[in-house]
């Protein structure tokens, strides 16, 4: 076996081992190469299951959290999908391949663009990234039929709520900056909102406004 296939192999294995089993999650994350969205430095530990720093003083997400948020979230083929947090393009890259449409936001101008040069390097024509905050959501586009925020906030923002269709799932880490965060499950329904926590976190905190770069 090459070293890259023997790479894949154990990246694949150290996500089911963490609780990744959708076969259409593990499958997306074997199309997608990590290695295209880490650079530098980090490079080439970008097959092993740990957060990596990204441009902007920000982090890639660990693969198996990645995976265990992108297979809460349920994404089915027709849906419309909101990532708050865009980042490096990665979990927006895995949404690509499973959603109908994904929209990307994120408050570094220079992360969207440089995600965007990977989504069209990889022919991922079915994602928008665009620079905003998304505390505010992407009202143009509501309502979604999944949202998931890849930065953490206090509490769930209400704009994202409001944003969520019924029916509909968002996936999202609250707490505060400096302590464990939960990742917590949203689940729309005609009669409110129904909340379910996951498992113990731990992401960059969501801020408010643009940032200057
Ligand atoms: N999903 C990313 C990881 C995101 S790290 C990946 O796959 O690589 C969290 C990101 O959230 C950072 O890039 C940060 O700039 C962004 N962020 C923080 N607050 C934000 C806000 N209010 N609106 C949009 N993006 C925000």
């Amino acid at each position: 076996m090459t070293d890259a296939a023997e790479q894949k192999m154990r990246f694949l294995y150290a996500l089911r081992s963490k609780g990744v089993t959708d076969a259409r999650v593990l499958s997306a994350m074997e199309k997608i190469d990590r290695g295209l969205f880490v650079r530098g430095l980090f490079a080439d530990r970008a097959y092993e299951d740990m957060p990596l720093p990204i441009s902007c003083g920000q982090t890639i997400s660990q693969p198996s959290v990645v995976g265990l948020m992108t297979q809460a979230l349920h994404v089915g083929p027709r849906d419309t999908v909101l990532e708050v947090g865009t980042g490096s393009g990665y979990q927006a890259a895995i949404l690509s391949l499973l959603a109908r449409r994904v929209y990307t936001v994120d408050r570094h101008r220079r992360l969207v663009r440089e995600a965007q040069e990977i989504f069209r390097k990889l022919d991922l024509v079915n994602i928008t990234a665009l620079t905003a905050d998304g505390s505010f959501g992407l009202p143009d586009q509501a309502p979604f039929d999944r949202i998931i925020v890849t930065a953490a906030a206090e509490d769930p923002p209400g704009p994202l709520l409001a944003q969520l269709k019924i029916g509909g799932i968002m996936v999202l880490p609250v707490g505060q900056s400096d302590a464990v965060q939960s990742l917590i499950k949203v689940t729309r329904t005609e009669a409110g909102f129904e909340y379910e926590e996951l498992r113990p976190v731990r992401f960059v905190p969501l801020v408010e406004g643009l940032a200057s770069e």
